[in-house]
C-alpha cells in the first residue's frame, strides 16, 4: 500500500497550478493541445519506458542560442515542446559533503544516475569513502528492463560514464588510462576501466564515439590480451563502426556502436570566437572531418529504440534510454558558436524522434535536461565584452553576439554554477515541476519504472 504522502499533496497543489499556467500558454500561443498534454503529464503511475536526454553544458543560453539561430526568437525548438519545464541545481560537493558550485560532468552524472553527489571527477562512486553506487542503469537492468546508452562523445567519457561504470576519476576511460584510479584496475580486484564495465555490464545498445578506448589491450584477468572490442565480441556483443553497419544489425543481440576513434564529429562548422569578436558570419551546416557514413544522433536515437523496443516485444517491461548530445559542451569549452549551435540542434532533433516515440507510446515518460550550465551568453552588437566574442547572422537575417568569458582566451572555457532546466512528458513528470535538485531526477525515473 501506498500512503499519500506531503510530496504527493504537494504535487497536487502543483497540478492546479501547472492546469493553469498551461491553460495560460494556450491562450497565447495558440497550442491547443497544451491542456491535455499537461494534464496528461502530471499523471503518476508507472511508465513502460524512460527516454532520459542530457544535452551537455546546455544551460538556457545555449538554448537560447539554438532557438534564435535556428527557427528564429519567436520560434520554438522540439524540447520547448514539453508540456511540463522546472529547473534544477547541478552543484558538486567535497569530499566533505560541503559544496562545490560548479559541477563537471562526472560528478553531475552521478547525481542523476545515482541520487548521490560526489566529487567532481568521479563516476558513481561516494565522495569521501570512493564506494560504488547503484546506478539507474543497473536497477533497470535488474528489474528487467532493456538498457541503451547512446552519445556524440566518446562511450567512456563521464556521462554515458556514469551509467553503466563506477571509476575514482573519469579519465580511466580504457585498460590503459588507469593510472589515476589504481583500486579500480583488475590487478587490484577492481572491476577495470570505463570501457571494460561498460560491455561486462551487458548494456543492450551502446552507441557513440571512443573506439580508441576500445582497442586498448586488456592487460589483466580474463581477457587479457584481448582487446575491449573483442571482449565485446565474446560477450555477445554485435560491433558496428559506421551507418550502414548500424542499419545492419538485428534485434537480440546487444550492440556496441563505435563511431569514431574519439568524439563523433560535429554536425556544423564556423569561425571560432575571437578577442575583439569575428565579422558576422553564416555557420556552415556540414564538416569536411566528418565521414558521411556517421550516424547522427537522432539516427543513432532511433535505432537504439526500434532494438530495444524489439527486445522486450514480449515482455510487460519495456526499456530505460539515455541519449547524450556531448558536444554542446565540448564546443562551449572551444568557444565556437558554431559548433556548438549545430549540436544543440543536432540534439533537438534526438528530442523530436523521442518525444514522436513517446506520442504513439504514452506509456514513456521523456524527459530533457542538462548536466550543468556554460559559458556562451548572447550579449548586446554594441557591446565589446572582454574574452572571445563572435557574431552570427541568424536564419533570421539578424545579427547575433555571442561571448565566451569564463577563462582567459586561449585557455578552455568553463562551465558555470547555474540552475538548468528541466523538461518532461508522461508518467511521472509532474516530479520536475518546480526548482528541484539534479539528484531528484534519479528517484523521478526510479519511480516510473517501479524499481526499489
Ligand atoms: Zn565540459
Amino acid at each position: 500500500m501506498h500512503r499519500p504522502s506531503r510530496r504527493h499533496v504537494m504535487a497536487a497543489t502543483a497540478l492546479v497550478a501547472a492546469t493553469a499556467a498551461a491553460a495560460a500558454v494556450t491562450t497565447a500561443a495558440g497550442a491547443s493541445d497544451t491542456v491535455q498534454q499537461a494534464q496528461h503529464a502530471i499523471k503518476g503511475g508507472k511508465a513502460k519506458n524512460v527516454i532520459l536526454l542530457i544535452g551537455d553544458g546546455m544551460g538556457d543560453s545555449e538554448i537560447t542560442l539554438a532557438r534564435d539561430y535556428v527557427v528564429g526568437a519567436g520560434g520554438r525548438l522540439n524540447m520547448d515542446g514539453f508540456p511540463l519545464t522546472g529547473a534544477y541545481t547541478t552543484y558538486a560537493v567535497h569530499a566533505d559533503g560541503t559544496p562545490d558550485y560548479v559541477t563537471d560532468s562526472a560528478a553531475s552524472g552521478s547525481g542523476w544516475a545515482t541520487g548521490r553527489k560526489t566529487v567532481n571527477g568521479r563516476i558513481s562512486k561516494t565522495p569521501d569513502t570512493d564506494k560504488a553506487v547503484p546506478t539507474i542503469l543497473e536497477l533497470a537492468q535488474r528489474g528487467g528492463y532493456a538498457t541503451g546508452s547512446v552519445t556524440t562523445a566518446e562511450l567512456t567519457d563521464a556521462t554515458p560514464a556514469v551509467l553503466a561504470s563506477h571509476a575514482t576519476d573519469r579519465s580511466c576511460q580504457g585498460p590503459g588510462d588507469m593510472a589515476k584510479c589504481p583500486t579500480d584496475t583488475l590487478a587490484k580486484g577492481g572491476p577495470g576501466s570505463i570501457a571494460e564495465q561498460s560491455v561486462n555490464h551487458k548494456v543492450d545498445v551502446l552507441f557513440g564515439g571512443g573506439k580508441q578506448r576500445f582497442d586498448q589491450k586488456v592487460t589483466e584477468g580474463k581477457y587479457k590480451g584481448l582487446t575491449v572490442t573483442e571482449q565485446a565480441r565474446k560477450l555477445g556483443y554485435q560491433v558496428v563502426t559506421d551507418g550502414a553497419g548500424l542499419k545492419g544489425v538485428k534485434a537480440g543481440k546487444p550492440v556496441l556502436g563505435l563511431f569514431a576513434p574519439g568524439n563523433v564529429p560535429t554536425e556544423w562548422t564556423g569561425r571560432p570566437a575571437a578577442v575583439g569578436g569575428t565579422d558576422p558570419q553564416r555557420c556552415v551546416t556540414s564538416n569536411p572531418h566528418r565521414p558521411s557514413s556517421t550516424p547522427s544522433l537522432a539516427d543513432s536515437a532511433t535505432k537504439a529504440i526500434q532494438l530495444l523496443e524489439a527486445k522486450q516485444k514480449h515482455a510487460k517491461k519495456g526499456f530505460f534510454l539515455q541519449i547524450e548530445g556531448a558536444s554542446i559542451d565540448k564546443q562551449d569549452h572551444a568557444a565556437d558558436p558554431c559548433g556548438q549551435i549545430g549540436e544543440t540542434a543536432a540534439f533537438d532533433r534526438a528530442v523530436k524522434v523521442a518525444r514522436d516515440y513517446a506520442a504513439k507510446h504514452p506509456d514513456t515518460l521523456v524527459v530533457t535536461t542538462a548536466d550543468h550550465g556554460h559559458t556562451s551568453q548572447i550579449v548586446p552588437l554594441e557591446a565589446t565584452p572582454p574574452g572571445l566574442s563572435s557574431t552570427l547572422v541568424t536564419n533570421e537575417g539578424q545579427q547575433l553576439k555571442v561571448n565566451y568569458s569564463t577563462n582567459t582566451p586561449g585557455q578552455s572555457q568553463e562551465h558555470t554554477g547555474t540552475q538548468v532546466r528541466i523538461a518532461a512528458q508522461g508518467p511521472q513528470a509532474y516530479r520536475v515541476l518546480g526548482i528541484t535538485n539534479q539528484t531528484d531526477l534519479f528517484t523521478t525515473i526510479r519511480r516510473a519504472l517501479g524499481l526499489k
